[in-house]
């Protein structure tokens, strides 16, 4: 144990106490410091935070223990600057799962423990929610209010909520319930409503009168098994593996649960993928329940992120909806934990600490003795690998829910129709057919921007990012040329760069283009498209969201954020546009991944009364796993791609680990995985079944400007792979770098990009 600081005298007594700091710098170590005159050592305890100095910084680290001896003289140690928490802020549990974290991904303690805090807490603000504004009626709901808002529906909606409220409603959950602020400063204009700051109630929710607002659904019998045998098992870890059907209700399994570990005292974390995350999946919970649902999503401000965080780990909230990273928030009565759609990528860290929340959910139930649920249509290969071996209890929910039929897919081979920019006429007749009938239909294109790529017609060169191997996208609504992997934008050519020619043609088809194509067609009905570009705007998405919701006929266009958890009742087509794009990806999770998305899209159509269609057109109809795609059948799909990856000895057959390298200089990040590769050759010894494959250069060699170098190493054991990475760690971390040079490793990759 060290620290980088230079000497500086201490008192000629030596101390007794050292103070030992998990700092936020890439170092695998931990720091000493000296306690000080105004900080004595009985006020420091481990899980609080303190300043220190770090070289010529000062940072923000967390106690992790108080020791008698340090290997550093003392005359070499510098006391801390302040403590920040009189009592601990992060409990022994949750240090535990960083220091587990910081091992099985080999990763420094500090950075880990300092990600696993919310902004204002990483950055030392104190760790109170303060007072924030909460709107209060001002004005009886009577015939004369209610004559003054006729005008405006949704005024009136708004005060009949916060009327109903005595305890008044914060900004955050009336935007949940559809309520912009401008509605609310309307009211407030007419003096209907007024706003009091106060603080957040922290009454602990099992003193919260009683916990459900409204009546659970009657559960089917397949929810009621799954339901039963999670509910059992409260009290003890287990992990279950929910296998549902899109539509089968997993939501309402989740539900009840919950309510049974709500009665035990216990509460619940509930992880979403990123794009799941909606208003509508936060407002499902809260309809449901009398106590405080925390949230934590991207979606929140800082402050907003930090009031989450506490409520749930005072006790406040009996429910955690949250992203891939409230994994690590404290909740000291955590009794269920439930991973949403747990096959979803966006609950792997694809940068600093790589790690993957579904897998840290299954040591966190381990920790605090409680069951774990994986829920999902279309299980990831490595979770199934898990059910299969025993290692999970699978439990399964094979029929929709209520009276909603599964829908009926069809492959349409595009080689013998007319195509239309990417539309075959056989779809745009259907899609007539539907919304003649009042019906909506949506349409999947994972595709944004007007076309994917600019062709001369002359030369036949293609308009590539400087800094990419890649091709610039075309984008008209403004025109610009855009490379989605860098962020680089620039405007059209007249010519091209190569040949002068003025023949530039776009090619490919993405959401602007087929909106335009769309609008010609059908120009009688909305066209609403949904993806990254038209949803910028905070609360764009939710305005769509209720235009659709009001059931009248229009056309759904967009990329994968339609995919995901949306329960559109109205929707009784689906088109996957191009399903082709994703079976011939030079990753190995490509299949898996495409599948999953076409099952997830499919998977809207047909959810309410009326039955539901699935097109997908295809230049390959045969293709095996389209096949059986279309057969709907998911389960013999995962087989076809085990026996792929058993033979390519690809996970779940063994595990992967992934080092890249990336430099701006060419030569370089080769040449530092070679050298990486020959240190693990001599160590051979350790190898055992362990394989390393490369230095390759990466699917996207250059990417911002950087030249990137994979090596990666199968191990058929995991204990064996993760002796031989710490020793090729080891390796990088004494190894003297060139300035440009950055190496990563990742433990269980999902991506190879
Ligand atoms: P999943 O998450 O499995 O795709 P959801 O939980 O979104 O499915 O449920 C789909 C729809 O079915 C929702 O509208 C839900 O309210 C309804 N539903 C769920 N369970 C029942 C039930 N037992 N009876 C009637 N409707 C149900
Ligand atoms: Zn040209
Ligand atoms: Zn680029």
């Amino acid at each position: 144990m060290s620290t980088p600081s230079h000497s500086t005298a201490q008192n000629d007594t030596a101390p007794e106490a050292f103070i030992r700091v998990a700092i936020p710098t890439p170092l695998r170590r931990l720091f000493d410091y000296l306690p000080s005159a105004s900080y004595p050592v009985e006020a420091i305890k481990p899980g609080c935070r303190v300043t220190v100095p770090f070289g010529s910084r000062e940072l923000v680290g967390i106690v992790m223990s108080i020791e008698a001896n340090s290997d550093i003289p003392s005359n070499k140690l510098k006391p801390i600057i302040s403590i920040l928490d009189n009592q601990p802020l992060l409990p022994k549990d949750i240090i535990q799962l960083c220091q587990w974290a910081a091992r099985y991904y080999h990763h420094s303690v500090g950075e880990t423990l300092s990600q696993a805090l919310p902004k204002n807490l990483r950055i030392g603000k104190p760790a109170s929610m303060g007072s924030i504004p909460f709107w209060f009626a001002s004005s009886e709901l009577d015939a004369e209010t209610a004559n003054l808002l006729q005008r405006s529906k949704k005024q009136l909606a708004a005060f009949e909520l916060i009327s109903n409220a005595p305890n008044g409603l914060n900004g955050t959950e009336l935007l949940e319930s559809g309520f912009s602020r401008a509605i609310l400063q309307s009211l407030s204009k007419k003096g209907l409503i007024e706003s009091r700051d106060i603080e957040p109630s922290s009454l602990p929710f099992t003193e919260q009168n009683s916990p459900l607002k409204s009546a659970h659904l009657i559960m089917n019998d397949e929810q009621h098994y799954a339901c039963e045998a999670i509910t059992d098992g409260l009290g003890s870890f287990n992990t279950y593996l929910l296998e549902g059907v899109t539509g089968s209700g997993k939501t309402e399994v989740y539900l009840q649960t919950i309510s049974a570990a709500l009665a035990k005292g216990l509460q619940t974390l509930v992880l979403i993928p990123e794009i799941g995350l909606t208003p509508q999946t936060v407002k499902r919970f809260r309809d449901r329940f009398n106590v405080p649902v925390a949230c934590l999503h991207s979606g929140l401000s800082d402050g907003e992120r930090l009031q989450g965080w506490l409520e749930a780990s005072r006790c406040s909230a009996g429910i955690l909806i949250s992203t891939r990273s409230g994994i690590f928030t404290p909740m000291p009565n955590l009794g269920l934990i439930i991973v949403d759609e747990e096959h979803d990528s966006s609950y792997k860290q694809q940068e600093s600490l790589r790690y993957n929340a579904r897998d840290l959910a299954i040591y966190r139930g381990s920790q605090a003795n409680c069951p774990v649920v994986l829920g999902s249509a279309t299980p990831s290969l490595e979770t199934l690998h898990n059910a299969r071996q025993g290692k999970y209890t699978q439990l399964h929910l094979k029929q929709r829910a209520g009276n909603a039929k599964p829908p009926a897919m069809e492959l349409l081979d595009m080689r013998h129709q007319l195509v239309q920019d990417g539309l075959s006429t056989e779809l745009l007749q259907r899609i007539g057919v539907h919304l003649a009938r009042g019906n909506q239909v949506m349409i999947f294109l994972n595709r944004r921007g007007y076309a994917p790529s600019m062709i001369c017609q002359d030369c036949g060169s293609i308009i590539d990012c400087h800094h990419c191997d890649a091709h610039m996208t075309i984008h008209r609504f403004p025109p610009h040329l855009h490379c989605h992997h860098c962020d680089l934008q620039q405007p059209i050519p007249w010519q091209c760069p190569s040949c002068q020619s003025r023949k530039l043609q776009p090619v490919g088809q993405g959401t602007e283009k087929a909106e335009q194509t769309l609008n010609q067609h059908f120009p009688s009905y909305p066209v609403i498209r949904i993806d990254r570009d038209t949803t910028r705007k905070k609360q764009a998405l939710g305005e769509m969201l209720e235009k659709i919701n009001t059931g009248k006929p229009c056309i759904l266009l967009g990329t994968q954020m339609l995919a995901k958890g949306h329960h559109f009742p109205d929707v009784t087509l689906v088109a996957i546009v191009n399903a082709d794009a994703g079976l011939f990806s030079s990753d190995f999770r490509g299949s898996e991944k495409t599948g999953q998305l076409i099952m997830q899209v499919a998977g809207r159509a047909g959810r309410g009364q009326k039955p539901g269609q699935v097109i997908i057109q295809t230049y390959n109809p045969e293709h095996p796993s389209l096949q059986l795609l279309s057969m709907n059948d998911y389960g013999r799909f995962a087989d076809s791609l085990f026996v792929e990856r058993r033979h390519l000895n690809l996970p779940p057959e063994g595990y992967l680990t992934l080092v890249r390298s990336e430099s701006m200089n060419q030569g370089e990040s080769e040449t530092l995985l070679s050298a990486l590769r020959q240190y693990a050759e001599h160590n051979k010894g350790q190898l055992t079944d362990t394989r390393l494959l490369g230095p390759i250069p990466a699917p996207m060699e250059k990417r911002q400007g950087r030249y990137r170098w994979h090596l990666l190493i199968h191990g058929k054991d995991r204990k064996d792979l993760h002796r031989v990475v710490e020793g090729m760690v080891s390796f990088l971390e004494s190894h003297r770098l060139p300035r440009q040079l950055k190496w990563t490793v990742d433990i269980d990759p999902q991506e190879m990009s």
